[in-house]
């Protein structure tokens, strides 16, 4: 079953650029998603899309079979909090507060009652393999495991997609490989992960790419 679908969405920002031509994505339950290209070509526009951070120009969306058109901003931001979850390469953490702590508050901000975050933030940690630094604030962490700290934060929420923008782009080769090894191990039963990134060896290890030129989305592999 598809999470999200796109049907022949364009992206433009004024006054010449084309960030998406006519693209037609289908991110599927439990998969692993790759999306690679040159910089500049509309990686992060189409995870933006789907992330439904922006809207298309023209074409089709939906996000649990519902489809995006004319839907409110607070729509969608339900539509978001209820299905998605997000990774970025840097990795947004609340440096005054503990890891727990940092993944308790994104749960708050979701609307998860207080007497559940605990418990649901110390599973999230113990899946990611801190459950040794819940007390530690980010700065006292590697960068290997602040990373480690974002993902248990959206894993935490539960989502059914997970949206990735160049999640070890901030890594060194031996850490960006243990944290991809780590999200691609989510993926499956249900959970899809989509993962932007520069590296095709780790698109490789991807269950599916997408090359993105120009604008245009085509099959890498
Ligand atoms: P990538 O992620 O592959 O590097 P982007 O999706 O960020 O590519 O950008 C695609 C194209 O759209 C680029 O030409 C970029 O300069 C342009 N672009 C992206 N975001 C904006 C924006 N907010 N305003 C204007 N142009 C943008
Ligand atoms: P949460 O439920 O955790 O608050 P949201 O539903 O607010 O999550 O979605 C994630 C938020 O992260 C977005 O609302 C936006 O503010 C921010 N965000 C997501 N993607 C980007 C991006 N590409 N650039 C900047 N900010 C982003």
């Amino acid at each position: 079953t598809s999470e999200i679908t796109l049907r022949g969405v364009w992206k433009r920002y004024p006054p010449s650029t084309v960030a998406l031509r006519d693209a037609d994505v289908d991110v599927n339950a439990g998969e692993a998603l790759a999306i690679v290209g040159p910089s500049g070509s509309g990686k992060s526009t189409l995870l933006a899309m789907l992330g439904l951070l922006e809207a298309p120009d023209e074409g089709q969306r939906t996000i649990a079979g519902v489809d995006t058109a004319g839907a409110s901003e607070r729509e969608l931001t339900r539509l978001r909090r209820e299905h998605l979850a997000f990774v970025f390469q840097a990795f947004h953490l609340v440096d005054h507060l503990s890891a727990r702590e940092n993944v308790e508050h994104a749960l708050a901000i979701r609307g998860v009652p207080s007497r559940l975050r605990r418990a649901r933030a110390e599973q999230a940690l113990d899946s990611v393999g801190l459950s040794h630094r819940l007390d530690a604030r980010p700065p006292t962490l590697s960068g290997g495991e602040r990373q480690r700290v974002a993902i248990a934060r959206a894993l935490a929420a539960q989502p059914r997609v997970l949206l990735c923008d160049e999640p070890t782009g901030n890594l060194d080769t031996a850490t960006a490989s243990a944290v991809l090894e780590l999200l691609l191990a989510q993926a499956g039963s249900g959970l899809a992960v989509v993962i932007v990134t520069h590296d095709p060896g780790l698109a490789a290890k991807c269950s599916r790419a997408l090359r993105v030129v120009d604008g245009q989305v085509g099959h890498a592999s």
